[in-house]
């Protein structure tokens, strides 16, 4: 199973590796699990993953071993029990004598099916990751086609989320799905083009923004310039909101809109549906910190940092003692006794997922000395996992899915909850009928096969079925 990832490449510049580098420490939220790169000097390919960071991951001899004009690179995000060296990506193949690569931000939602069918036919598969099937098929298909026309048959096969980059000897590839979930966008820099998820990539290294690959579009970069080609017949587009809620950084712009505006008009539209008599408004850092700033300039209540985080504890915080996880919240935010006392305070976030991090919040403000807290969440309630890329529980861990607002204050211990409507949510995005919002509303754009259910159900993988 493939979750939410981070996508950097680059074609034509004697620095690619180091750029890639550069574009994948930008883009580090989006996957702290492993990391790595695949270049190419246009006859060999050269690769290097591994666990962790991507200053854990790559040291300097690391990048100079990577040379090339050419090369992509991958951070991939956290999951439960997959956690080896075999599911990192780029996935490099040889074929034909040639190095083919390909990084993967998403879920494909046939996988199992398609990696079912290939198995009989005679493909062995490498890793437990569902963008294996993407090569598998492109191999099949290239001596037939040629490389270009398999891919495009192959994408034509998958079903899901898909934003995609290919390298080979000499191109780079990106494309995106026909529903569009996962932002891919382009950039360049001097006379080098660069792919990358989101837009804080190019600005770390000074390129410019040019456009998003546009939903069911593949790019091809070569020594030609740059060229495009139709995936399929055009789907409706469905581009995932929590990008904007949550995962992207509030710098990007993502689907053509800065996320920190958007975040702010969350906030602002949050103060409108669900005003509140406090003192202070202060965010969850740093998901709720844009929701919270539009919150507080809509309320005209001020904006206050009443919680510090300890910036040095990731996404990922595993430890083996159960009395360290324990402590995870106390360890990674404390509260400001000195803004906090007697304070009636409006809380921020962005989010609540299972609601186990938002009481301990809560509990952590009161012990600060706040007289009471009102939690304002600057989205809807999450009720259904996602099937396209975002790694959420399953559905009965999700806290909104079987506990009515009421209920989930209650659990809380808050002394109000107020969540955005999802008519808010939309009111704050440009073209609010290209958004999927199944995470909140179950209606779903593709329709997810049940062994793929099953899968996400389990937390399974293929190997494991
Ligand atoms: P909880 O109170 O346990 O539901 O956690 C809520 C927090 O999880 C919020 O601060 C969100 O920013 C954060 N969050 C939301 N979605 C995700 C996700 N897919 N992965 C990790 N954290 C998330």
């Amino acid at each position: 199973m493939q979750e939410d990832c981070g996508l950097f490449g680059i074609y034509g510049h004697p620095k690619a590796a180091e750029l890639t580098y550069l574009g994948l420490y930008a883009l580090q939220h989006r996957g702290q699990e492993s990391a790595g790169i695949v270049s190419s000097d246009g006859v060999n390919a050269f690769i290097h993953r591994g666990m962790g960071l991507v200053n854990k991951v790559f040291n300097e001899e690391a990048l100079h071993s990577l040379v090339g004009h050419l090369a992509i690179g991958h951070n991939r995000y956290s999951t439960t029990g997959t956690s080896i060296i075999a599911n990192t990506q780029p996935l490099l193949v040889n074929f034909f004598g040639e190095g083919i690569a390909i990084s993967h931000n998403g879920n494909l939602i046939n996988a199992a099916e398609l990696r079912e069918k290939l198995e009989l036919g005679g493909s062995i598969f490498q890793t437990s990751m569902d963008t294996e099937v993407i090569v598998h098929l492109l191999t099949k298909f290239t001596k037939s086609l040629g490389k270009r026309k398999a891919l495009l048959k192959a994408l034509k096969k998958v079903k899901g989320a898909y934003s995609l980059l290919i390298l080979t000897n000499d191109e780079i590839i990106g494309a995106r799905d026909p529903h569009g979930f996962r932002p891919l966008v382009i950039g360049k820099l001097n006379k080098s083009f660069i792919f990358a998820s989101e837009t804080c990539a190019f600005d770390l290294i000074g390129a410019k923004y040019i456009r998003e690959v546009k939903p069911g579009e593949m790019v091809v970069i070569n020594k030609e310039g740059i060229k495009s080609f139709s995936l399929t017949p055009s789907k409706a587009i469905t581009q995932c909101i929590f990008e904007h809620i949550y995962f992207a950084r509030p710098d990007s712009l993502v689907f053509g809109e800065s996320v920190h505006r958007v975040r702010e008009k969350l906030g602002r539209r949050l103060s409108y549906e669900h005003p509140c008599k406090a003192d202070i408004v202060i965010p969850v850092p740093d998901s709720g910190v844009s929701a919270a700033l539009g919150y507080a300039r809509k309320s005209k209540i001020p904006f206050a940092i009443g919680l510090t985080r300890n910036h040095y504890i990731g996404r990922t915080f595993i430890q083996p003692l159960q009395f360290i996880r324990d402590m995870e919240v106390k360890i990674k935010l404390n509260p400001i006794k000195d803004v906090l006392k007697g304070k009636r305070v409006v809380l921020v976030d962005d989010s609540i997922v299972r609601g186990t991090t938002s009481k301990k919040i809560i509990r952590l403000l009161r012990e600060g000395g706040a007289s009471e807290v009102h939690f304002r969440i600057s989205s809807p309630p999450i009720k259904f996992p996602c099937f396209f890329g975002i790694d959420t529980p399953v559905q009965r861990e999700l806290i909104a899915s079987s506990h009515t607002v009421e209920e989930i204050k209650e659990e809380l211990e808050a002394d109000s909850l107020g969540y955005l409507s999802l008519e808010g949510l939309l009111s704050c995005v440009k073209n609010k009928e290209k958004y999927c919002t199944a995470c909140f509303n179950g209606k779903y754009s593709l329709k997810v096969h049940p062994q793929t259910k099953y899968i996400f159900e389990t937390k399974k993988h293929f190997r494991e079925l």
